[in-house]
């Protein structure tokens, strides 16, 4: 081959060297799912890599949904919403996520990452401020940087620090903006939202929560707004029917004239295809098994606490339990030594995570079984955290 190399391809090798040498190049390996069972390379592992905390992916009402509705209604949705993609079903699903977050409305979006991406830039331009928690999903980053205003980060769930940022910036914007998530997707602790509610308040800024891994598991499954019993004043919450929901998709609850402001002006509403009919109908389905059985809910939490007792650490607070490792390559290691006893448990490394706090990230779901969690957390208390 005499093909002289594209400086495009030369580009992308010298990065993906630079990658492999920091042990942060990354791999797509092939996995079949059947709820918690995953199968890699010809071996079956329980997987606590999957947000499917309620296994409700699987869950034969949901499926069933979504085989009518395909059947009937066919694959794609053809269309924008704005168009003629506005299938009755919408109004249905956004009726459901309004009542269970106790709003006058909600709005579906393709993504949880296209909502943050639509919703922001919507709400807040070059003129404004946007306080975001330094360990927000790197959507509400991307969403951010969209608007083209003044973005500070303030330390992880540290209200003084956040309430010395709007202090010293607040006077100099328009509108302001707090954005953090609700349940941490790495870290799985709970923002203070309560108290991040005052501080907007205060200084009359709007506070989106991002709820991608609450909805479905905290607060009776209605979601970290509601995960100590009085509801947290969150005007703007938002997330994703792609996790414990069981689907796919996104979501923003809030009032009316803000719902109807979004369907006018957010680009990624407006100008992206709507969900497939299918995926709506399960997600309905979905909804309707956390509002009549938060029992259920209640699973993923109470395993990940079985879990973090057995293991010796501190007690979870959702269904994310972190076990920080430190450096990447020996997060990868100790991975590697659970999928030998049969475990998926993924390392995430940076810059999923800052650099230096490489992990095991373990997702627990309703349909774990209690043996297996508790062989789990022996191997990491013996073998992983007493190294
Ligand atoms: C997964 C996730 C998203 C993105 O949602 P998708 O529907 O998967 O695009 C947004 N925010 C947080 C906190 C997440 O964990």
């Amino acid at each position: 081959m005499t093909e002289k190399m594209h400086s495009l391809d030369d580009f992308a090798t010298a990065k993906l060297a630079d990658l492999e040498k920091k042990h942060l190049r990354r791999k797509l390996a092939d996995t079949t799912r059947e709820g918690v069972w995953v199968e890699r390379d010809g071996r079956r592992l329980l997987s606590f890599s999957c947000n499917d905390y309620l296994g409700l992916s699987h869950h034969p009402e949901v499926k069933n949904a979504a085989a009518a509705a395909l059947e009937r209604y066919g694959v794609g949705a053809g269309a924008s919403r704005l168009v003629t993609g506005n299938h009755p079903l919408f109004a249905e699903l956004e009726a459901r996520l309004a009542q269970m977050k106790g709003t006058e409305a909600a709005c579906v979006f393709g993504s949880g990452f296209l909502a943050n991406a639509g919703i922001i830039p919507t709400l807040i331009g070059s003129d404004d401020l946007i306080l975001l928690d330094e360990l927000a999903h790197a959507c509400l980053w991307a969403g951010a940087r969209l608007t083209r205003g003044t973005v500070l980060s303030f330390r992880h769930n540290d209200v003084r620090h956040a309430e010395a940022l709007m202090a010293e910036h607040r006077a100099g914007h328009a509108r302001a903006l707090i954005a953090t998530d609700g349940v941490f997707s790495m870290d799985g602790d709970l923002a203070p939202l309560h108290a991040l509610a005052a501080l907007a308040r205060r200084y009359d800024a709007w506070l989106l929560s991002d709820d991608a891994h609450g909805i479905g598991v905290v607060g009776n499954g209605r979601g970290s707004s509601f995960a100590d019993g009085a509801r947290a004043d969150v005007p703007l919450q938002m997330g994703t029917l792609s996790k414990a929901i069981g689907g796919y998709g996104g979501y923003l609850c809030a009032s009316q004239p803000v719902i109807d402001l979004i369907r006018n002006r957010a680009r990624t509403f407006v100008y992206s295809t709507a969900l497939p009919p299918a995926i709506t109908a399960a997600a309905i389905a979905a909804i309707d098994i956390i509002a009549r059985d938060p029992a259920y809910a209640a699973l993923p939490l109470q395993k990940a606490r079985l879990f973090t007792q057995r293991a010796g650490l501190p007690e979870a607070a959702s269904s994310i339990v972190p076990v920080l490792i430190g450096e990447a390559n020996a997060a990868v290691k100790a991975s590697r030594l659970l999928e030998a006893e049969g475990f998926l448990v993924v390392a995430i490394r940076p810059p999923t995570v800052p650099a230096g706090t490489a992990r095991l990230r373990l997702a627990f779901t309703a349909t774990h079984p209690d043996s297996e969690v508790e062989r789990l957390a022996d191997l990491v208390r013996t073998r992983i955290l007493a190294r």
